[in-house]
C-alpha cells in the first residue's frame, strides 16, 4: 500500500506532522544567535536590555525578532522559498517566526508588555508594482497571511503602499538610503491605539522598515515590533 510520508526540509527523514516541514530534532539543534538586544536587534550583553546604541539613538520601532542570522540552514530555505519558488515552505518559514515569537512572549510579556507583544495588525513590506509583477509574488505576503490566520489578527496587504520606485539600497551609505526611501510608502489605515508587526524576510541595515515604522506610526499605531526570518548581524 502506498503511503504519502512527508520529510523533513532539513535531513530528509520522514515526519509524522507533515505541515511542520522541519522535525523536532532539526528545529531543537538549528544555529542559536548570539545574546541580541531586544530593541535593534543586533549583538548585546543583555537580551531583556536595549544597548547603548539604542539607548543613545533608539530606532522608531520598539522591538525586533528574528529566527536566525543570514546563515545556513534558514537563509537557504528563504532562498528556495522565495527564488525557486517553492511556496509549500510558506507554513514552514511562518511557523519558525511564531514558534520564536511564542517564546518571546512567554518570556517577556509580563516585564516587558510593549515589546514581544501580540500585535492587532500585521503589515509588510510592500514591493513596487513593477517588481510585484516582475517576481509575480511577493511571498512575505504568503508568511503574514498564515500568521495573521494563526495569531486571529488583521492582515490588509494593500493598506501600505509603495508610492514610487526607489533605487535598490545595496551600496547606499546610511543618509543616501534614508533620502532614497524618504515619502516612498504611504498608510491608508488608521492604526489609532494599535499594536502593529512589520514583517520583513531579511532585515539588513534595518532602513526600509525603520521608514515604514516611521510611517505606521505617524498613522497612530501605538507600538511597532519587527519580525524577520533573518537578520544579518
Ligand atoms: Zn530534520
Ligand atoms: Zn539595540
Amino acid at each position: 500500500m502506498f503511503t504519502f510520508m512527508a520529510r523533513c526540509w532539513l535531513c530528509q527523514q520522514p515526519i509524522y506532522h507533515s505541515h511542520h516541514g522541519i522535525c523536532s530534532h532539526c528545529l531543537r539543534h538549528l544555529p542559536t544567535p548570539p545574546t541580541c538586544c531586544p530593541r535593534c536587534g543586533l549583538p548585546a550583553s543583555s537580551s531583556s536590555l536595549a544597548c547603548g546604541r539604542c539607548l543613545q539613538k533608539p530606532p522608531p520601532w520598539h522591538a525586533l525578532l528574528f529566527v536566525s542570522d543570514y546563515q545556513p540552514p534558514v537563509n537557504t530555505l528563504l532562498k528556495q522559498f522565495k527564488f525557486q519558488r517553492r511556496i509549500e515552505l510558506a507554513p514552514v518559514l511562518a511557523r519558525l517566526i511564531l514558534l520564536q515569537w511564542q517564546k518571546r512572549y512567554r518570556h517577556d510579556f509580563l516585564s516587558m508588555p510593549d515589546t514581544f507583544f501580540r500585535p492587532d495588525m500585521l503589515f509588510t513590506v510592500p514591493l513596487h508594482k513593477q517588481r510585484h509583477w516582475w517576481r509575480g509574488f511577493n511571498q512575505t505576503e504568503l508568511l503574514a497571511t498564515t500568521l495573521a490566520h494563526w495569531l486571529g489578527c488583521d492582515y490588509a496587504p494593500h493598506a501600505l503602499t509603495r508610492t514610487r520606485k526607489t533605487q535598490p539600497q545595496q551600496g547606499l551609505d546610511a543618509t543616501t538610503r534614508r533620502r532614497n526611501l524618504r515619502n516612498a510608502f504611504d498608510c491608508n489605515v488608521s492604526l489609532v491605539g494599535k499594536r502593529v508587526v512589520l514583517l520583513d524576510d531579511v532585515v539588513t541595515t534595518g532602513s526600509t522598515v525603520a521608514e515604514i515604522s516611521r510611517v505606521l506610526l505617524a498613522q497612530g499605531a501605538s507600538c511597532v515590533q519587527i519580525w524577520c526570518l533573518c537578520r544579518t548581524l
